[in-house]
C-alpha cells in the first residue's frame, strides 16, 4: 500500500528490531541507504542489522559505515520485527536476501525509481527524490541529530546518484540537503576520491577496448558497446569493475542514448542504459525485464546469445530517438 513518509517514521518508532535489505549490484545511493538508515536506527536504540545480497566493491569500503552491511549468510538466523527494502524498485532487486523474508514482503519499502512495481506492506516510493539517500534523510532528521559519520554515509548516495551534482535531477534540494550535510561534518573530498579515483591499470585497458568496439549511430545519437567475458577475463577485471563504463559513452559529443552490454558469465549479459537530455530508457529497460529511471536504467538476460540481444535492444532503442 503507498503511503506518507508520516506513516513509514511512526513505523519506525515503534520497531525494535530492523532489517534493512539493498539491492543487488550494489551502488553508492544503495550502500549508503542501507547504512544511513542502520546507524540512524542504531542511534535511536533499536536493534538493527543491514543486508545487500552482492559484494560490495572495494573502492566503497573506506567510508564510513559501509562495514555494517552484511551478508545473506550472516543474518540468517537474525530475528526480527520490522523489515525494511531501500532503492530497490521490485522485489526481485533484493536477490538472494529474499531468503530472509521468508515469503512475505518487505514490512516497509523506500524507493525513488520511476518503474517501482509497489512491492512493500507500507510503500512509499517518489521519483521527485533525486536519490533513496535523501528520503532516508527526511526520516533521520525526524528522529536523531547527525553526527559527521552519519553526514558522509548519506552524502555518498546523494552524491553518487546525481553524478555528482551534475545530472538532471539535480534540483535545489539535492544542493540543500548536501550543505546540511557538509556542516554536520561530512567531507566531500573524501567520498570523490573513493568513488571517482579507483579506476585500476587493469580497467583502463578495458575502457580501452570499450571503445575499440564502441558502434555509433548515422546520426551519431545512439552508441553502445559490448564488454564480452573474454575481454573481462583477458584484462584481469570483473563486472564489478565495469561500474560507470557506460557513461564514458555517454560522454561523447552528440550521444543521447548509450548502451553497454557486458556479458558476465557466459550467456548472461546485463545491460546498462544512459541518456542524456530527453530521451527516457527506463521503458527500453523495462522491455527486457529491467526497470530504473528516465536517464539511467538497466537490466540483466540470462541465457541469451549476446549478438541477437544487442541486435533487438539496438533496434528498440532506435524507435525512441
Ligand atoms: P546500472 O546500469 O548502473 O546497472 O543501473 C542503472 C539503473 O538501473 C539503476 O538505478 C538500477 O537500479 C537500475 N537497474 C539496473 N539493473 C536493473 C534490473 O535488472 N532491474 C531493475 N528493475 N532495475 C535495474
Ligand atoms: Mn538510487
Amino acid at each position: 500500500m503507498r503511503t506518507t513518509l508520516e506513516e513509514v517514521i511512526k513505523r519506525l518508532r515503534t520497531a525494535q528490531r530492523v532489517l534493512v535489505i539493498g539491492h543487488i549490484k550494489p551502488d553508492g545511493d544503495d550502500i549508503s541507504s542501507v547504512v544511513s538508515l542502520v546507524l540512524i536506527l542504531r542511534k535511536l536504540g533499536t536493534t538493527a542489522e543491514g543486508c545487500i545480497a552482492d559484494p560490495i566493491p572495494w573502492f566503497y569500503q573506506s567510508l564510513h559505515g559501509v562495514s555494517v552491511i552484511k551478508t545473506v549468510e550472516e543474518l540468517k538466523d537474525y530475528q526480527y520485527d520490522t523489515s525494511v527494502t531501500v532503492d530497490a524498485s521490485e522485489l526481485s532487486r533484493i536477490g538472494d536476501a529474499v531468503k530472509l523474508l521468508h515469503g512475505n514482503p518487505p514490512d516497509i519499502a523506500i524507493d525513488h525509481h520511476k518503474t517501482n512495481t509497489g512491492f512493500g506492506r507500507l510503500d512509499f516510493c517518489d521519483p521527485k527524490y533525486a536519490a533513496t539517500a535523501m528520503i532516508i534523510y527526511e526520516i533521520g532528521k525526524q528522529l536523531i541529530v547527525y553526527d559527521p559519520n552519519l553526514a558522509e554515509s548519506t552524502l555518498l548516495g546523494i552524491a553518487t546518484d546525481t553524478g555528482f551534482f551534475k545530472y538532471a535531477n539535480t534540483d535545489y534540494k539535492v544542493f540543500l540537503y548536501a550543505a546540511e550535510l557538509l556542516q554536520a561534518g561530512a567531507d566531500i573530498q573524501h567520498i570523490a576520491s573513493a568513488v571517482l579515483e579507483h579506476r585500476t591499470l587493469n580497467e583502463i585497458r578495458l575502457l580501452t577496448e570499450m571503445f575499440n568496439a564502441l558502434k555509433i549511430s548515422e546520426d551519431g545519437k545512439l552508441a553502445w558497446s559490448f564488454i564480452s567475458t573474454e575481454m573481462l577475463i583477458r584484462n584481469g577485471c570483473t563486472e564489478e569493475e565495469t561500474d560507470g563504463l557506460v557513461g564514458e559513452i555517454r560522454a561523447i559529443h552528440g550521444v543521447e542514448i548509450a548502451i553497454l552490454f557486458i556479458e558476465w558469465p557466459k550467456h548472461h549479459v546485463h545491460i546498462s542504459f544512459r541518456s542524456k537530455s530527453y530521451a527516457d530508457v527506463s521503458g527500453l529497460a523495462l522491455k527486457f525485464g529491467g526497470g530504473g529511471h528516465s536517464r539511467a536504467a538497466g537490466c540483466s538476460c540470462k541465457n541469451v546469445d549476446p549478438e541477437s540481444l544487442i541486435e533487438k535492444v539496438i533496434s528498440e532503442a532506435a524507435k525512441i530517438l
